[in-house]
């Protein structure tokens, strides 16, 4: 539920674009398989409501039977296309993780999968260990005598995977790209943002009450008595505060520069705490760090303050609280009750815990997840759906150029640098060329937790083994199995993993009007964040520097503006607003990404005529109402309240009808006129790439 292993990159950078990673990761059978559940024609024209008026209420009239045929599973928080393809997906992977554990295999990737499933599933030995996995570590926090040994400790426990009080990784250096530096960023809470420790509305502070709560109930679990559980609760909820409050905003972080300081050993000596430091980096195995980034200097100097002021056993308590609540879903049931009740119920408003099998599998996805991705692209993904694909994105990038050259805001200058950084855009789909090796991580049937513990550790040997080596250009943010995207500004490229390229989202064999509105709009989207209000600070080589006249970027930035005003209208409830500044860079994906691919699809229906009625929709039609398809789904209150805080996606029926208020290719394929037209007038129409 936390942030995994490493808080600084890719929330930061890498702009994954589709869900919260809060529910269960993500699956899928592909093309090759002809899954039971998908419809070869990818628009689904029985799941719209023909009574609604596409005008006024396009996202119902697209939508409307599927959301009234669809309730939201006990076990999510959101259900929309993406969950339904995840779903699918986890049943294929189930099948694939039951049959490595049967098997007892000598293949290396089976035996892993099939020893951390097996490990996982073994509930009886789970319940007998409760809360003894946490013990070695508890005992080196135990043994803590000084300051200097509290930061031996959270540099052991930063190596075994747990991250209290700030993040580390080794990752490309914003202005270089082409080296590996260590990256120091803010970290350390267990709410989801910074504002949910400062903001006093009645809900804020209903969650903070709960969070106290769960802490209590695991300090209790671990063995304390009211009294005791009731003021370790109150200590670390102070000490995550002072971090939070010292912690830049999530708006704040979109700012790649805001996130970019880079200095050495001798420079974070001079502005503290030597000893600190070298003593940090010792321990986690850098004699030499070398030049580094040191990504927000006023969080570090609050960690300084604290370091000093807050007594030894508060930190202690801090510690065993960071370990307990990293490692409680690997625990006996009551540890995964007790932070489902928290991060599930209260913070998303999900009914039921997930059942176990999933909730392994999503593990096992997220912490050796191109181990299971191998298996299920050798049984799920074949060459005709990478070639289908390849095929539109090579037609949308060619939209982009094309739309790139009418711009009428931007100078030839800008556009010559515009066009370099497209045509050096890598695109990956599928899998990756090299599967990451597994072979030094041991999985076996014994402890689940430890298991965890030794993958954990793997994955922070992994990123710390960058450092000085060339840039590895063959790695993928994803796994191949993720029904998502992506697209990395200091890598330049994007990413489109298998389990996103199948129905109802994608089919090689669909309607093109169909899969250019769907996954072309996605291709579109993805593309467009190379050239969005972050996307576009990085140049063609994927470094943080400006190839923008200041002319271009003033023009550039009213628009964003604009974007900002349109989403900041909406209301999705209570009193809260769309944040537009927290969503700019999703909303001109969004946007970008729609007008591409409709261009694309019209060059395509030149090469490849289609027949101009299908279902009784013209092209232009099928292509929108596919895109609103794409974004079908419901949400409940708790988890919408969190998306509005903390995503910088906006909640997806004003992904579907924001971006058709700025389109009048929408108003002419439905005959949209006068007041029923949704078209936003003068200069209230955002029209960006
Ligand atoms: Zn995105």
């Amino acid at each position: 539920m936390k942030t995994p292993l490493l808080s600084l990159k890719r929330s930061a950078l890498a702009v994954a674009c589709g869900l919260l990673s809060l529910s269960a990761a993500a699956q899928s059978p592909a093309q090759n398989a002809t899954p039971a559940a998908s419809n070869a024609f990818v628009l689904e024209a029985h799941t719209m409501d023909l009574k609604a008026d596409p005008c006024t209420s396009f996202f119902e009239y697209a939508n409307g039977l599927w959301l009234k045929n669809n309730p939201i599973p006990a076990d999510r928080s959101r259900y929309s296309a993406y969950d339904e393809v995840t779903e699918r997906n986890l049943l294929a992977l189930k099948e694939i993780a039951e049959l490595a554990a049967a098997s007892q295999s000598p293949d290396a990737q089976q035996r892993l999968v099939g020893n951390f499933y097996a490990s996982g599933m073994d509930e009886a030995r789970i319940e007998r260990e409760g809360a003894q996995p946490l013990q070695a570590q508890f005992k080196l926090i135990d043994a803590i005598s000084d300051k200097a040994g509290l930061i031996r400790v959270i540099a052991q426990l930063h190596q075994q995977g747990v991250m209290p009080l700030f993040g580390f990784s080794v990752d490309q250096d914003l202005k270089d790209s082409k080296r590996y530096i260590p990256q120091l960023g803010q970290g350390g809470l267990g709410l989801p943002d910074r504002d949910y420790y400062l903001k006093n509305d009645a809900k804020t502070k209903e969650i903070r009450a709960q969070y106290l709560a769960y802490m209590k109930q695991i300090f209790s679990l671990l063995g304390e008595d009211a009294a005791q559980s009731a003021q370790h609760a109150a200590q670390v909820m102070a000490l995550e505060t002072r971090l939070a409050k010292a912690s830049l905003t999530k708006v704040e972080l979109r700012d790649p520069a805001a996130s970019y300081h880079l200095t050495d050993l001798d420079g974070l000596q001079k502005q503290g705490k030597s000893a600190y430091w070298s003593s940090y980096f010792q321990t986690i195995g850098l004699q030499q760090p070398g030049q580094l980034n040191l990504a927000h200097p006023k969080f570090f100097s609050e960690v300084d303050k604290m370091l000093d002021a807050v007594p030894l056993a508060q930190w202690k308590t801090y510690l065993k609280w960071e370990v307990a609540n990293s490692r409680a879903n690997f625990l006996s049931q009551a540890f995964v009750n007790a932070n489902f009740d928290f991060y599930g119920k209260t913070l998303a408003g999900t009914k039921e815990l997930q059942p176990r099998w999933k909730r392994v599998l999503a593990n096992i996805d997220a912490q050796a997840g191109e181990a299971l991705g191998q298996l299920y692209v050798a049984k799920f993904f074949g060459p005709e759906a990478k070639a289908g694909v390849q095929d539109m994105v090579r037609n949308i990038q060619t939209a982009m150029r094309d739309s790139i050259g009418k711009l009428e805001w931007m100078s030839e200058q800008t556009k010559q640098q515009a066009y370099k950084k497209l045509d050096s855009i890598v695109v990956k789909i599928g899998y990756p060329d090299v599967w990451r090796d597994y072979s030094s991580l041991q999985i076996d049937r014994g402890s689940y937790a430890d298991n965890v513990a030794r993958a954990s550790a793997f994955e922070f040997q992994r990123v710390l083994s960058r450092l000085g080596k060339p840039i590895d250009r063959n790695e993928w943010g994803m796994t191949p199995q993720t029904v998502n995207a992506y697209y990395n500004p200091t890598m330049n490229e994007m990413v489109f993993p298998a389990g996103i390229l199948q129905p109802p989202l994608y089919h090689v064999q669909a309607d093109p009007a169909a899969n250019y509105g769907n996954t072309g709009a996605t291709i579109g989207h993805e593309l467009t964040h190379a050239f969005d209000d972050e996307g576009r600070q990085f140049d063609a080589a994927g470094n943080l520097k400006s190839w923008w006249t200041a002319q271009d970027e003033k023009k550039f930035l009213t628009r964003v503006k604009a974007i900002e005003t349109q989403f900041n209208e909406f209301n999705p409830i209570d009193k809260l607003h769309i944040n537009g500044k927290l969503t700019a860079g999703e909303n001109i994906a969004d946007l970008g990404g729609m007008k591409i691919a409709l261009q694309a699809l019209r060059t395509s229906l030149q090469k490849n005529p289609q027949p101009a009625l299908l279902d009784g929709l013209t092209p232009d039609q099928r292509f929108f109402i596919a895109n609103a398809q794409s974004f079908r789904s419901a949400i409940r209150d708790e988890m919408l309240r969190l998306k509005i805080a903390t995503d910088p996606h906006s909640p997806d029926k004003y992904r579907v009808i924001a971006p058709l208020a700025n389109m009048p290719e929408f108003s002419s394929a439905f005959n949209c006129q006068g007041e029923r037209s949704p078209l936003r007038q003068g200069a209230k129409r955002v029209n960006i790439w």
